[in-house]
């Protein structure tokens, strides 16, 4: 039983669609590179389509009613949309579920350093990463530095076509029999993971007692001073995540892939909220979550395990008039859930690690996975053969190209979502997504294709679910 590929069935017009789409989200994924900046963007996009902030509606003291549209954020790393529908809210929502966090290398809180005569910053990575892959390429510094003043600075340096980027130096090949005999997880130590920034000392008097000892990390940061308008101790509350610089691009001479930084899961989340906010009138409310911290385990006050939706969910409730704890339960537990993530897409190089009756092959649309985990299914949420069956029936109404799949081989290995931690309310939820190759890569592969079926799908979801 073979899917098709889903690019043979298009129409000039799909084709026209499917462009749109992807252009629209290539600029979301060169712009937005940190889960700030994807909830900033979602916010945007959510009140363009008339969602309004749930606090003003709590802070007006106004009702909700089928039809109103709110948005609720969290610490501006989480985003809820909700739709109301027409049915009485106990009777469950269609949810989708998407994070925004990907693997990249944080900033340490006491990052700045000097040595060799350049200035570095320290990092820690967050995520799964493999370290050699960070080495000897642009990179760029997005986050935010909070001041004691209570303000904050937005960082944003290496994607502007004259901005400077930086880099992690590799040991040259000249000099590298040692490390190129080493296992590939050791071959580049995570704590020479440092990022330079600098090459230039200020001038000052060799004489002068008080000359800084450090004086190409003296420039760096003095060039902050004059530019940010902060000092070194401001890196204490700061949030700088180190990624890939430069835009997601169009692969292959066909132009039938993209090329980007953090598909994992934006591929996912992107489309998410557009089905989200293109669709108007629905009987079951819909609701779009992206969250953040997914890539550590969903921990955290924005991860996933917070109540940030359980209590957002209360909230709703209640303005809407449906304030019993018990409707609340109620409502949860007769929820349906799409948990998006992506999948490992086949890759003929590595042809071994899956097995092809259950692999997601790139351009065969919206993969689902019954279940994930790893190694005897172990941590996974496997969604109830009926929920598989709703969904199936859904997916070919409404012509969506959709395969099922698995992380690889039995015993390869395996991830997990945020599938399981939505399904303790007893609702069902199945893991889909779009098939990625390189996953956790600086560069990610996704193909146009996969992106359309799962706008689609995940529109469909919420129309019919
Ligand atoms: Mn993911
Ligand atoms: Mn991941």
């Amino acid at each position: 039983m073979e899917r098709p590929c889903a690019w043979k069935k298009y129409t000039p017009q799909q084709i026209e669609e499917l462009e749109e789409l992807c252009r629209g989200y290539k600029q979301f994924l060169s712009e937005n590179k940190t889960e700030r900046l994807c909830v900033k963007a979602g916010i945007k996009m959510a009140e363009e389509a008339g969602y309004v902030n749930l606090e003003t509606v709590i802070a007006e003291g106004r009702a909700l009613k089928a039809g109103d549209k709110v948005y609720a954020a969290n610490h501006g790393k989480d985003l809820m949309l909700v739709n109301l529908g027409t049915a009485p809210l106990e009777q469950g929502f269609n949810i989708l579920g998407a994070h925004v966090d990907s693997p990249r290398l944080d900033l340490k809180q006491n990052p700045a350093f000097e040595a060799g005569d350049m200035a570095y910053l320290d990092t820690h990575y967050y995520g799964g990463v493999k370290s050699y892959h960070w080495v000897a390429s642009p990179l760029a510094l997005v986050g935010v530095i909070c001041k004691k003043d209570g303000t904050t600075v937005d960082i944003n340096i290496g994607d502007k076509a004259d901005d400077p980027v930086f880099t992690i130096s590799d040991l040259l090949i000249h000099l590298s029999s040692e490390q190129m005999a080493k296992p590939a997880k050791d071959a580049v130590d995570a704590e020479i993971l440092d990022v330079i920034v600098g090459g230039r000392p200020v001038k000052f008097d060799e004489d002068d007692k008080d000359a800084p000892k450090e004086p190409v990390k003296q420039m760096f940061l003095d060039i902050l001073k004059e530019q940010y308008d902060v000092e070194e101790e401001d890196f204490l509350s700061a949030e700088i995540e180190v990624v890939p610089a430069g835009p997601a691009r169009d692969m292959g001479l066909d132009r039938s892939m993209i090329l980007g930084y953090g598909h994992d899961d934006r591929v996912c989340a992107y489309p998410s909220m557009l089905a989200q906010i293109n669709v108007a009138n629905v009987e079951r409310t819909s609701i779009t979550l992206i969250v953040d911290k997914e890539e550590i385990g969903s921990v955290g006050a924005t991860g996933m395990t917070s109540r940030f939706f359980e209590n957002t969910v209360a909230e709703i409730m209640t303005l809407a008039g449906e304030s019993s704890p018990l409707a609340l339960r109620r409502a949860l537990a007769r929820s349906r859930m799409l948990s998006s993530d992506v999948s490992a897409g086949f890759d003929p190089g590595y042809a071994g690690k899956f097995e092809t009756k259950n692999a997601a092959f790139m351009g065969r649309g919206l993969c689902f996975n019954k279940y994930t985990g790893s190694r005897g299914k172990g941590g996974s949420n496997d969604a109830d053969a009926e929920y598989v069956a709703l969904i199936r029936d859904i997916m070919d109404e409404a012509g969506v190209d959709f395969q099922t799949c698995e992380l690889g081989r039995v015993n390869a290995g395996g991830g997990g979502t945020i599938a399981y931690i939505m399904a303790e309310y007893g609702m069902n939820v199945i893991d889909s997504g779009v098939a990625v190759l390189s996953m956790h890569a600086l560069w990610e592969v996704a193909n146009k294709a996969d992106i359309y079926e799962a706008y689609r799908g995940y529109k469909a979801f919420l129309e019919r679910a």
